[in-house]
């Protein structure tokens, strides 16, 4: 793929590149179309760990120390010195706690009380749980011999030091953020949030709080949108709804052009009488294609206006979802400077209904898995149409269906993607 095509070149020549198809764009082309024009952001700043959760390194992060930094004892028990000749009965010479720094030694035949975390002592060649023990006038007797450096956790054994532990890239969870705090880091740097501008188009859509008329609809792709980048932990700026209007959308765009990394706007992105937006990104921006060939979601714009990515997500309530989640976050998490992000997996399992399809399209149908005796089962959510936002809600799941397939009787296999993830 040539990675110094423009937008614009693109857009008045589409016919430069075989695999360009402004009207019927396949999935992964256009993931990865977007994606040879995403770079992470250039901003960083440093944070402390207690803010670190759900932000992206931008440095590789090197161990200053071993972790754990000295030996120490696995199990509560006793920290033994024996050798071949030794008899299985060690006298008890004292007792170590976590946290003691003394350094104790013991002889051949000695044995020390320890418990997890203790500091072995000097001479241990292994630890030996105390359930394995039998204890009586200060020596303990043990049943068979202990394997050499049984039961001891080795200074190093997590973490060396020098070892790189987290790359530039790293999105941090919890574990992570944990991590750090177990080799002493207290602040990192990271990526600056980027700043994601997002608006509605429409007439009929009326914002929530105000009455609704036949004809109207509230604006549920604001929220939906708004609580979607919410979740992705970067700076969302609210610039409501805004009307059918050529120009008006056009300053808006201006505007949010001078301030965001991304800008985000639902419906217009049709072919319809008041679908503005693929004329106005002419004037001022750069397009990259308007149908994608999946259900829900056909009209998907991507563009640039300066320096700012724009997507223009359809209006459909489903649909704006469904393209959100499969192409803007991808896209999104690139932009944050996340390295080599990759979508949760697909898996196959059967299904448990018939699933309508006609091939052509790539579909994300709604699901819901669930775990019946044992095994995993599909099933698509009760409509399918793209405006009905309640299937999202019913769904803990897509079903991914190539283009190719066609009707999915009960009992076939399907691949799904799982909506949660258990961290992240
Ligand atoms: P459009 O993509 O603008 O042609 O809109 C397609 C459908 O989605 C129409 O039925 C709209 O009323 C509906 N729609 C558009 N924007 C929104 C929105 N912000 N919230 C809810 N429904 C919407
Ligand atoms: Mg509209």
């Amino acid at each position: 793929m040539n990675k110094k095509i423009s937008l614009t070149k693109l857009a008045k020549d589409p016919g430069c590149l075989s695999e360009y198809d402004p009207n019927s764009m396949d999935f992964y082309s256009a993931q990865k179309w977007i994606s040879q024009f995403i770079n992470p952001i250039a901003k960083r700043e440093t944070v402390t760990i207690d803010e670190a959760l759900g932000r992206v390194l931008s440095n590789d992060i090197k161990s200053n120390s071993n972790v754990p930094n000295y030996d120490n004892s696995a199990m509560d028990g006793y920290a033994i010195n024996f050798d071949q000749n030794n008899s299985l009965s060690f006298d008890v010479v004292g007792s170590i706690l976590a946290g003691s720094l003394e350094v104790y030694e013991i002889k051949p035949g000695e044995a020390i009380e320890i418990m997890t975390g203790g500091k072995i002592p000097k001479g241990t060649n292994a630890v030996v749980p105390i359930e394995l023990t039998e204890i009586s006038n200060n020596a303990i007797r043990l049943k068979e011999c202990p394997k050499s450096q049984a039961n001891i956790r080795k200074i190093g054994e997590d973490i060396h030091k020098g070892q790189i532990i987290l790359q530039s890239g790293k999105y941090l969870r919890p574990a992570e953020i944990g991590l750090l705090a177990s080799l002493g880091i207290s602040k990192v740097s990271v990526f600056k949030k980027i700043t994601a501008v997002y608006f509605s188009t429409g007439d009929e859509i009326v914002a929530v709080g105000k009455s609704l008329k036949s004809g109207q609809v509230y604006d549920s792709n604001h929220y939906s949108i708004g609580a979607m980048l919410q979740s992705l932990n970067i700076k969302k700026i609210d610039f409501r709804n805004v009307p059918d209007d050529k120009e008006k959308i056009k300053e808006e765009l201006l505007k949010a052009s001078k301030i965001a990394d991304v800008i985000i706007s639902s419906g217009g992105v049709s072919v319809g009488k008041a679908d503005f937006m693929k004329e106005i990104l002419s004037e001022i921006g750069e397009i990259l294609f308007w149908k994608l060939a999946i259900k829900p979601g056909r009209p998907l714009a991507y563009g640039k206006i300066k320096n700012a990515h724009y997507f223009g997500l359809p209006g459909n309530p489903v649909s704006a979802m469904v393209t959100f989640y499969q192409m803007v976050q991808p896209a999104i998490k690139k932009l944050m400077g996340i390295a080599n992000y990759s979508p949760p997996p697909t898996f196959e399992v059967e299904c448990n209904k018939k699933i309508f399809k006609k091939p052509g399209r790539m579909e994300f149908q709604r699901g819901v898995l669930s775990k019946v005796n044992n095994k995993l089962l599909v099933e698509p959510t009760r409509s399918q149409g793209s405006g009905v936002l309640s299937s999202m809600s019913e769904a803990n799941c897509f079903i991914v269906l190539s283009s190719e397939q066609g009707l999915v009787e009960k009992g076939g296999m399907v691949f799904v993607q799982y909506m949660e993830g258990v961290v992240s």
